[in-house]
């Protein structure tokens, strides 16, 4: 069942006529990491104490929770090479891909709820659940209550970073989801060393180029300032760029192109683990 739900994944990205960029065949987003955590984890118990009492487990989100499914969708060469470059704020293709890309994963989400319903197993994506909240002001900052990359740690696809990033085996720069299903199957085993074992910075204290990259100085050896970034990516970038580029939302990157985990886990970390 794991290998039929991962080829309907990349099946459905690989095939989706929104994923690719406009008069172009070049995608958004390429073949998909998926990974697979028990609803019953107790990882989740731990996001209650970590993110906050407001996060919800599982099975507050659908009765008979079994397992939670994720994915990754890694951003495509010819976007992240685009923001490369770029200084203040992000390249066209970045924020077309912030904005349809997303869409796709957004489609996606939906289609894999219906795909295990018509399996006969019940299903849903926590970002479309009516409980699915978004917080501005708790201790760890703007968070909600089902965190799509805590997900991803869940189910075994990568560790944070200093920038508050998700470094899978295909990098920092990805879309990511999930849905969670009454069916049952087995996870994903979780092999980092830590939570942060993928970012240089965490590994042996070098790095730091997302530092450098961050416009308006939201990440510092001390990590990422929420509220900093959030003013740039939902406030500055969409106000100078959203009509010229044609999309409601432009994110921004900066500090997840021209890195060193852009693409990948960068090899002393690899070699760590
Ligand atoms: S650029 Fe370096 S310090 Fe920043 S998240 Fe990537 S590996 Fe970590
Ligand atoms: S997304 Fe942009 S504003 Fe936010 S931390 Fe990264 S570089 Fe800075």
């Amino acid at each position: 069942m794991k290998e039929l739900l991962n080829s309907e994944i990349a099946r459905f990205i690989g095939t989706h006529p929104g994923n690719r960029l406009p008069d172009s065949d070049t995608p958004y987003l390429t073949d998909p990491l998926v990974g697979f955590a028990s609803a019953s984890d107790l990882i989740f118990q731990d996001y209650r104490r970590i993110i906050g009492p407001f996060h919800l487990l599982p099975s507050d989100l659908l009765g008979g929770a079994a397992t939670v499914i994720s994915w990754v969708l890694p951003i495509s060469s010819a976007v992240r090479e685009s923001n490369r470059t770029q200084r203040d704020l992000p390249s066209r293709e970045w924020a077309l891909t912030r904005s349809n890309g997303e869409a796709v994963n957004g489609d996606l989400r939906r289609h894999l709820v219906a795909w295990l319903v018509a399996q006969g197993h019940d299903a849903l994506a926590p970002q479309y659940s009516p409980l699915w909240q978004e917080f501005s002001d708790t201790p760890v900052g703007i968070a909600s209550s089902w965190s799509e990359r805590h997900a991803a740690y869940a189910a075994g696809l990568g560790t944070f970073s200093l920038s508050d990033g998700f470094i899978t085996s295909r990098g920092i720069a990805h879309r990511c989801g999930s849905v969670i299903t009454t069916l049952s199957l087995p996870p994903t085993p979780r092999t980092s060393v830590s939570h942060t074992a993928n970012c240089l910075h965490y590994h042996n204290g070098s790095c730091g180029a997302c530092i450098a990259r961050c416009p308006v100085g939201a990440i510092s050896r001390d990590g990422h300032n929420k509220y900093r970034c959030r003013e740039l990516v939902y406030g500055t970038a969409p106000e100078k760029l959203s009509a010229l580029y044609g999309v409601p939302q432009t994110g921004c990157g900066l500090c997840q192109t021209n890195v060193p985990c852009e693409a990948v886990v960068p090899s002393p970390c690899r070699v760590a683990a």
